[in-house]
């Protein structure tokens, strides 16, 4: 049996109380330099960036990320130094049906209940309509039934807002279950 020593609390990093733990959701909310949000990303990710000084910290939490040589406030919120173009085409990223629900507020976009969402290709895909943002809604399980296969005019049924390619928020706020408060002022109000 292996027996491990006690090691003596370390001189060089001192042990302090982690605070407020159950708070911490692990995810960084990241801004370009613009200001606009972008992206999130690991907390891990976050120190790195800091570190490297590719980014500044916006908001940091009372909290520290120790290392053996560097003691860190735990970043919240981030901004980039550089402008960046990569994560602007959100047409290309994953449809989701969480993407989608976030996109159409949660709502079918038929009646607009909240409940039993799913997704519906308005123009149904028998009849050639494609799996993209512009032809999939969010809609209750009722009302993809009664649609059908059919054409909206078909039937008289029209999404409330006609559906588009969504914006780099909506990305931000299926990746995290729960947005953090100071988060809030960074993002667009239909976010929150
Ligand atoms: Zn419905």
């Amino acid at each position: 049996m292996k027996t491990l020593t006690s090691s003596a609390p370390s001189e060089y990093a001192p042990r302090l109380p982690r605070q407020r733990p159950a708070r911490d959701t692990g995810r960084v909310l990241v801004l370009n330099a613009t200001y606009e949000p972008i992206n999130v990303c690991s907390v891990r990710r976050a120190a790195i960036l800091l570190l490297k000084e590719k980014a500044e910290m916006i908001e940091r939490s009372d909290s520290e990320l120790r290392s053996e040589r560097q003691v860190l406030a735990r970043p919240i919120v981030i901004r980039l130094r550089l402008y960046v173009n990569v994560p602007r085409d959100s047409s290309k990223r994953k449809i989701t049906r969480r993407a989608v629900f976030a996109r159409d507020g949660w709502a079918c976009q038929y009646c607009g209940t909240r409940s039993s969402l799913t997704v519906d290709h308005v123009i149904p895909r028998s009849k050639g309509g494609l799996s993209t943002w512009e032809n999939i809604v969010a809609s209750c399980a009722p009302c993809n039934r009664r649609k059908a296969d059919r054409l909206p005019a078909q039937i008289n049924m029209h999404p409330r807002k006609s559906p588009r390619v969504p914006g780099p928020h909506v990305f931000i706020t299926v990746a995290t279950q729960k947005i953090p408060a100071a988060w809030l002022q960074w993002l667009p109000a239909e976010a929150a």
